[in-house]
């Protein structure tokens, strides 16, 4: 089966690139990551064994502003991978002009595997080895799957034991420690504001709309929240457990306060378990991609029958899946834009940290929703130009030419 990896987003890059007629080595250079750091982390295990696991850091591009990207602890972590979440950083900072470049890391591990203080552990060891390529001013990590505001804290303390009181090494902390107010929730609301603006824009009426969601952690529980405010039908939703369907639509803040009290959503009685094959192939007005890379592929893509795919996750969709759904006449709403909304707050929360001034929740939610809405429609205007441009080419071609810009502007190509 293919997998989401750098291949898929080098098939992506390369359809916008040659699009805008970018000169080749130009492409070359904005393509591959700047700089990969790959470290070994030793940890002893609460038995007194010891485990050396494997993490990350690749640095794709920083002309635009630091490098910016999440953590992810997760089993399937590699470098290609990283690879590739670090470019959608890249394009992803670049489409809704925020000042930042991009980066990604992660370590190949089960973080359910592990104990609260083994997790603390591995934390800190991994900030003191990739700790010579980041910085305030040079590289910020954020929370990405499986890790959450308690594991930025570590990171936060970690290097300021060295460098002194630095909230602004990463994003994604708790309040108390320099978090910005909207930030957990940012990601899954931006998706709904790129799904509430998708509504408009293709005339879906957005009360009652039907929506599945697969994934419930952070980006898909805080979305089927957010829609389920706007008045849409969350008809499905899942996480690594299993899949849930209700037609009626499913009670979200009563199934959001099941698994805050029993740490899992299958065995809800909200709606009915179905397999998880199944839910990506409901019939259903908008499909939420917001687990893990790679989830629409060659075999499954065929079986898809929403109107809309919004990708809350990074990379679901292979480059063979996107041809299957552009055949199909279902748009993508792409990754970069549709789940932007957590790296804009960061960025938000990063210009509070240097500032050392906090801004009200409402200011940053309308500023969330200007900046998504704003690329929205300039990314629609654009593949409206064009019959045979999708929204992702035109929102890689808007990305790669600001980058291309400020590459040339500083000179990096002489
Ligand atoms: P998370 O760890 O909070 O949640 C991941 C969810 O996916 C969990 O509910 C998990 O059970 C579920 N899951 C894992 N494997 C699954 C499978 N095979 N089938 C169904 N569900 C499965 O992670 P998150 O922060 O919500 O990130 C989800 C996606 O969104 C990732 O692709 C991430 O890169 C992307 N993303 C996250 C953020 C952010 O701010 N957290 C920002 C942008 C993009």
């Amino acid at each position: 089966m293919e997998i989401n990896n750098f291949k898929s987003y080098c098939d992506q890059f390369d359809r916008a690139s040659h699009e805008l007629g970018l000169d080749e080595n130009l492409a070359a250079l904005l393509k591959y990551p700047d700089r990969e750091l790959a470290v070994e982390l030793p940890l002893i295990r609460d038995d007194g064994s010891l485990k050396v696991l494997r993490g990350y850091r690749i640095q794709h591009n920083d002309a635009r502003g630091p490098f910016k990207g999440g953590l992810r602890y997760h089993p399937q972590v590699d470098i290609d991978e990283v690879r590739a979440l670090s470019a959608l950083m890249t394009f992803k900072t670049a489409l809704v002009d925020i000042p930042f470049g991009g980066a990604k890391g992660g370590i190949q591990v089960d973080p359910a595997s592990l104990s609260a203080r083994e997790l603390e552990q591995l934390t800190r060891t991994f900030v003191r080895a990739i700790y010579p390529v980041i910085g305030v001013q040079t590289d910020i990590p954020a929370p990405d799957v499986n890790t959450n505001a308690q594991i930025m804290a570590w990171i936060m303390d970690e290097y300021s034991q060295t460098q002194g009181y630095s909230p602004g090494i990463v994003t994604g902390k708790p309040i108390s420690l320099g978090g910005s107010q909207g930030r957990e929730a940012a990601t899954g609301v931006g998706v709904s504001i790129i799904l509430r603006e998708t509504a408009k824009h293709r005339n879906i009426p957005l009360e009652g709309a039907s929506v599945v969601i697969q994934g419930f952690g952070n980006v898909g529980s805080w979305a089927a929240k957010t829609l389920h405010s706007y008045g849409c039908k969350i008809i499905g939703v899942s996480n690594a457990q299993g899949a849930l369907y209700n037609g009626e639509g499913i009670d979200i803040p009563a199934l959001i306060k099941f698994r805050d009290e029993h740490d899992s959503i299958h065995l809800s009685s909200l709606a009915e378990p179905i397999e998880a094959d199944e839910l990506l192939c409901l019939e259903c007005d908008f499909l939420i991609p917001a687990a893990l890379g790679g989830v629409i592929h060659k075999l499954n893509a065929e079986c898809l029958r929403c109107k809309v795919v919004i990708e809350g996750a990074n990379g679901p969709t292979t480059p063979t899946a996107d041809e299957v759904l552009w055949g199909k006449n279902i748009p993508v709403i792409p990754d970069i834009l549709a789940n932007a909304g957590g790296v804009i707050v960061s960025y938000y929360e990063w210009v509070q940290n240097l500032q050392r001034h906090y801004w009200e929740s409402n200011e940053i939610a309308q500023k969330l929703e200007k900046k998504l809405i704003d690329s929205f429609y300039e990314m629609a205007a654009l593949a409206h130009t064009k019959k045979e441009l999708s929204y992702r080419t035109s929102a890689f071609m808007l990305s790669i030419k600001r980058v291309a810009e400020a590459v040339k502007m500083r000179g990096r190509i002489t």
